[in-house]
């Protein structure tokens, strides 16, 4: 990875110092992500074909584990498909909020290589670390210790690829997977490093339509000029290419088929809050059962933000009325906060604001300002130490800190025993009793009418 730029005239060469180095850019994949985490949460999946993803009939696949990728099941396929080529593949509709929760946890281990991580979607992420490679060793080694503590930390795999450009560690971390070959499931490298020195010699042998900015069009034209491989592109003639897809297409083109990506990995805009909303199968009036139904938004919501690992000072309130209109009401708080019992009780008087008198169709709370959950651990601290033992059955606890660790231990209970185990007193009983299943819906209806989806992304 370290590529000696030439000495300037009258500059004695220098080990280190006067050394610039190249980009090293890593491209970090989780492996089969959404059906991944369905495995974790429930080890009898084990092993097993496990396709997730819309239920109903016009469902498609979101993820599916390698298992099932041997009966030619592959994520964007109609479920009707994947149904017919695996039968006894384990269906599930997703939980798309528990999937946020896990990429939050995987973020927050990103950014703890470099502040440059560009996070895709929930499960991938660039990484600019040229800065920790100065500091620490070689793209290679960075991206080894990554993948060995996202297995550790998640118990979830991951594949990495390492390049000086986002092109190439993106197609690095593909060569990076595990594969399929006939009806055996053959491990990855799991992090595959492309020196600049072998860019040519792994870019060549790749079909062209792996290149970024190759879109069915412009590979159904360059197929014409039988170009199929990246090679084929890099040796057709500049101008026989800008005159088959464009001037500007041509010369970008041209330059990648040579490795030459200079796009930058941009840090991410930090996720800026955490929510739930829920849509009602009918308008509802009653201010009873609305704060019924605050209480299970703000349950699950604050559940996200502890899971995440963050505190937070805003809480919002939204109302949609029957009619679409919409009201949100804020609060920001003096210190984050991550608790139900604290963040609620502010929702609460905020929906209490809120006339509902012509019906509310909708009901969401989001929350933001966030603090990291060293600075919420601090104020517990700061509160008191014991508060565990505090808790008492049967007396409720009013102390912010006792509230802390009544979360904290539903949430321990929940990942052991599922969502029923634990619902908020407010809740048993009432409508069906259970806490919020959360996320369903997000890949076509799985047939529960009045639930909309539940919104929020760790980090
Ligand atoms: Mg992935």
């Amino acid at each position: 990875m370290v590529e000696a730029s030439p000495p300037a005239v009258g500059e004695r060469p220098r080990e280190g110092a006067g050394r610039r180095r190249a980009r090293v850019v890593l491209h970090v994949d989780m492996d089969a992500f959404f059906a991944s985490v369905e495995v974790l949460d429930d080890p009898r999946l084990l092993g097993r074909p496990v396709v997730v993803g819309g239920t109903g009939p016009r469902g498609v696949v979101a993820a599916c584990t390698y298992e099932a990728r041997v009966f030619g099941v592959r994520s964007a396929m109609p479920m009707a498909e994947a149904r017919r080529r695996c039968p006894e593949a384990v269906v599930l509709p997703g939980r798309y909020t528990r999937y946020a929760e896990v990429s939050g946890a995987l973020h927050l281990r990103l950014g703890q290589v470099t502040p440059l991580v560009e996070g895709i979607g929930l499960d991938e992420a660039f990484l600019d670390v040229s800065g920790a490679c100065r500091d620490t060793g070689d793209g290679r080694s960075l991206a080894e210790a990554l993948r060995a503590r996202i297995a550790d930390d998640l118990g979830l795999a991951c594949s990495v690829g390492v390049g000086r450009s986002k092109l190439v560690a993106k197609l690095a971390s593909v060569a990076a997977k595990p594969t399929v070959q006939g009806a055996m499931v053959l491990p990855g490298p799991g992090v595959v490093a492309v020196e600049p020195e072998e860019e040519a010699g792994f870019l060549r042998p790749l079909p062209v339509r792996a290149l970024w900015g190759v879109g069915p069009a412009t590979g159904r034209r360059l197929e014409r000029l039988g170009v199929r491989t990246v090679a084929d592109l890099a040796d057709l003639p500049q101008g026989t290419l800008e005159r088959a897809v464009g001037p500007t297409a041509g010369r970008l083109l041209a330059g990648l088929a040579r490795g030459e990506d200079q796009r930058p990995v941009v840090a991410d805009r930090r996720a800026k809050s955490v929510g739930q909303e829920e849509t009602f199968a009918r308008d509802l009036v009653d201010p009873t059962v609305l704060h019924r139904r605050l209480v299970r938004l703000v349950d699950a919501a604050t559940r996200s933000l502890r899971r995440a690992g963050y505190a937070a000072r805003t809480v919002t309130v939204k109302v949609r009325f029957g009619d679409f209109t919409q009201v949100t009401r804020s609060r920001t708080l003096a210190e984050p906060a991550d608790t139900p019992h604290v963040l609620g009780t502010v929702a609460a008087e905020l929906l209490d604001e809120v006339a509902t008198r012509r019906g509310v169709r909708l009901l969401g709370v989001s929350l933001s300002g966030f603090a990291g959950a060293d600075r919420a651990r601090q104020l517990r601290l700061s509160l008191g130490t014991g508060a565990a033992e505090r808790v008492t059955v049967g007396t409720p606890p009013n102390a912010p800190e006792a509230w802390s660790a009544v979360a904290a231990a539903v949430d321990d209970i929940r990942t052991r025993f599922g969502d029923a185990a634990v619902v908020p007193a407010t809740l048993a009983g009432s409508d069906g009793g259970g806490a919020r299943r959360r996320g369903e819906a997000q890949w076509g209806p799985s047939g529960d009418g009045g639930a909309g989806r539940a919104e929020g992304r760790g980090a």
